[in-house]
């Protein structure tokens, strides 16, 4: 299904481009026409729930897109052969969670601002039929949590087991990204025993992990206890994590945590994540940190920038 060779010569170049359809969202037709767009697009790779459903979608897709891929390139396309990526955790975290709340709950009086503010159109309303949080379209960006005038909405986590995960790893997928924090090498250590046996079928290990003291000192601990390791490594800088914003201030908290790790020159590639929007690229090439600029050390990404604005998850 894939090659190995495009999307690490797409980190080499510093052009890597990665869907990120969200560690929490689930929504199968959705995820399967992303895929599809992206990989024609020519993405690197996708980045899905650790969900099996959502790993088969994703896997017709490609199917898909390798079928049709001579037909579109004669229309124009640059279709890629992007690598899988699951997400996990290491404990909680604002990417693995839902929403929920009781609908029976809410005044009849409210607005229902929780409806309009939902950018996966995740709450409905139907007196005939579900009213609440849909399960698989919730991606846990909390932007429903507070403007709820009753506070009735909360979230629940969620975190695989062990015993969960090593299936998952076993069945086609390319990559895992591991979610973690600073001070967690406990929780670490037990989540990469239970895949470390696996690795060596994986093309990519991505480590997510934002800002915090004593946060170079952390992934050095991490990169002591993961390597030496069979492939590639990537860092990636949750500057301002779940946060969807596309002004100015969260690029600057991307850029600033990219830099930082950067600086720290970790084995491996540098990804922005958290805190991406359009003004990212550009503030990139102004300092300097995209391997076009010829810099040494460069950012290897391209944010999803052109997602269309339904689906555009923040990581
Ligand atoms: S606003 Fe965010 S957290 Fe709330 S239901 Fe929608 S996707 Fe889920
Ligand atoms: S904002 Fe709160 S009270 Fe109003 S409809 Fe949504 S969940 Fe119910």
């Amino acid at each position: 299904m894939t090659n190995l060779l495009h999307p690490l010569q797409a980190l080499r170049d510093g052009d890597w481009f990665k869907l990120i359809c969200g560690a929490s969202f689930q929504n199968l037709p959705a995820i399967r026409s992303l895929t599809l767009s992206y990989a024609l697009a020519g993405a690197d790779c996708v980045d899905v729930a650790a969900d099996p459903a959502v790993i088969f979608a994703v896997h017709e897709a490609l199917q898909v897109v390798g079928r049709f891929a001579d037909e579109a390139r004669s229309r124009g396309f640059r279709p890629g052969s992007p690598w899988l990526m699951v997400s996990l955790n290491d404990g909680e975290d604002p990417h693995f969670r839902k929403a929920e709340f009781d609908p029976a709950l809410c005044p009849a009086s409210c607005l229902r601002p929780c409806e309009a503010i939902c950018p996966a159109q995740a709450i409905a309303f139907n007196p005939r039929g579900f009213s609440g949080v849909i399960d698989s379209r919730c991606y846990g960006c909390g932007r429903c949590l507070p403007i709820c005038p009753v506070h009735i909405i909360g979230t629940r986590s969620h975190c695989l087991t062990p015993a969960a995960i090593v299936p998952l790893v076993l069945t086609g997928v390319d990559a895992v990204e591991i979610h973690t924090q600073v001070g967690r090498l406990q929780d670490f250590t037990t989540l990469w025993r239970a895949i470390a046996p696996q690795v060596p079928q994986l093309k990519l290990i991505a480590i997510s992990c934002p800002d915090g003291e004593g946060l170079i000192d952390y992934l050095r601990a991490l990169y002591e206890l993961i390597s030496p390791l069979p492939c590639a490594l990537v860092w990636q800088t949750d500057g301002r994590p779940m946060s969807g914003d596309i002004g100015d201030g969260a690029t600057r908290a991307a850029v600033k945590l990219g830099q930082k790790v950067l600086a720290a020159d970790l084995p491996g590639y540098v990804q922005l994540a958290g805190g991406t929007n359009s003004h990212t690229v550009d503030k990139l090439r102004r300092q300097g940190l995209l391997r076009e600029s010829g810099g040494k050390k460069a950012i290897a990404e391209l944010p999803t920038a052109a997602m269309p604005e339904l689906y555009c998850l923040p990581c």
